[in-house]
């Protein structure tokens, strides 16, 4: 599969980065165009909007539907923006293209579901409208891929992807984990691919758009699609993760694009990928403790000593020949595994 670079109507798309900024739902047409307005002042050019939302949970606020498509045909003929929503169904892609829609995007739940990229696939086919991926939920890239290629199969060659975030159990920093090794890779294999971030929905918290964005632009993402709403506090959906389109022109002020200097983006690069290994090092440590605390209540309820020998010498040797066949030296591996382990042996004292 080829991809080439995204081209968005009237729009240079090497200006870097393409801005898509807009609430992450519709939810009147007074909210809509007053935040399309504020947002073309700050020069914004794609305007986003959801109308059929996919939630998580039944009874939370689904969009407003169809109705929604008129605000924002209004925010096309009163600004000039170009307007994107998000598409699930075929009957989605009918309704937005008939609305003249002039982007669109498939979110993480969908990209998900081949049988649902498949039916978007063969709706889209003979159109040459701009197709935006979001990631799958899930960190799986040949998934991300397949998506894709569903579409580029089906005659849609006008696409580009959109880093949202994975998601995971354990509690961490952001609602979905960036994970940039995974765009990393995609690049690797489309040079051409126009890679968008999602600070919002890979935060979830206002305060992480304006260091996510610059991690993004460190990475060389073309573009942010950043969730912006005229009254944040009072949306009806991802609240936390939206801004003023003042707070969104400030936070586009600040940040820094970086030469094209080969060495140093590298190495950002592998810095990036060191920052994710070590968190996820300690998410799987605080896992372990996890469990460790677990087995300590169970010895306690069972009158069983805490320390059995036994079962430390067969973990250092195990342990230690894992990582062997991994490459690992063996002294690192013994001292790695002696830490973590006084570490259990300390919290089942404890208990
Ligand atoms: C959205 O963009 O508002 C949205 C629902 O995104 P995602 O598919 O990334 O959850
Ligand atoms: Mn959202």
């Amino acid at each position: 599969m080829e991809i080439n670079r995204l081209v968005l109507p009237g729009m240079e798309v090497d200006a870097c980065p393409i801005i898509i900024a807009g609430p992450c739902s519709a939810e009147s047409r007074g909210q809509v165009l007053e935040t399309a307005v504020q947002l073309a002042e700050k020069g914004v050019k794609i305007f986003r909007a959801g109308i059929w939302k996919p939630r998580t949970k039944p009874g939370g606020f689904e969009g407003v539907g169809t109705v929604g498509l008129s605000w924002l045909k209004e925010v096309k003929q009163t600004t000039g923006m170009l307007v994107a929503t998000e598409v699930a169904t075929a009957m989605h892609v009918d309704e937005a293209i008939q609305a003249g829609m002039d982007i669109l995007w498939i979110g993480a739940r969908t990209a998900a579901n081949p049988f649902a990229m498949q039916e978007l696939a063969d709706a889209l086919r003979g159109t040459d409208i701009p197709v935006l991926v979001k990631n799958p939920v899930n960190p799986d890239l040949e998934l991300w891929i397949g998506a894709l290629e569903r579409l580029v199969n089906a005659g849609v060659s006008n696409v580009g992807v959109i880093l949202r975030g994975f998601s995971t159990y354990d509690q961490k920093i952001y609602r979905n984990l960036p994970l940039w090794h995974i765009p990393i890779e995609l690049r690797r294999r489309y040079p051409n691919i126009t890679m968008f971030c999602d600070p919002s929905h890979i935060g979830g918290k206002r305060e992480l758009i304006a260091p996510i964005s610059q991690q993004a632009m460190d990475l060389k993402f073309d573009g942010l699609m950043i969730e912006s709403h005229c009254n944040p506090d009072e949306a009806l959906s991802d609240a936390n993760q939206q801004i003023t389109p003042q707070i969104l022109d400030l936070t586009l002020k600040t940040l820094v694009l970086k030469e094209n200097g080969q060495t140093t983006e590298n190495i950002s690069v592998l810095r990036k990928q060191i920052d994710e290994i070590d968190e996820q090092l300690l998410t799987i440590l605080a896992r372990r403790n996890r469990i460790s605390r677990e087995i300590g209540m169970y010895k306690k309820e069972n009158n069983m000593p805490v320390l059995q020998t036994g079962r430390y010498n067969e973990i250092l040797e195990k342990r230690a020949r894992m990582g062997e066949a991994m490459n690992l030296d063996k002294e690192f591996v013994f001292a790695i595994m002696k830490a973590i382990h006084e570490e259990s042996v300390k919290i089942q004292l404890e208990l």
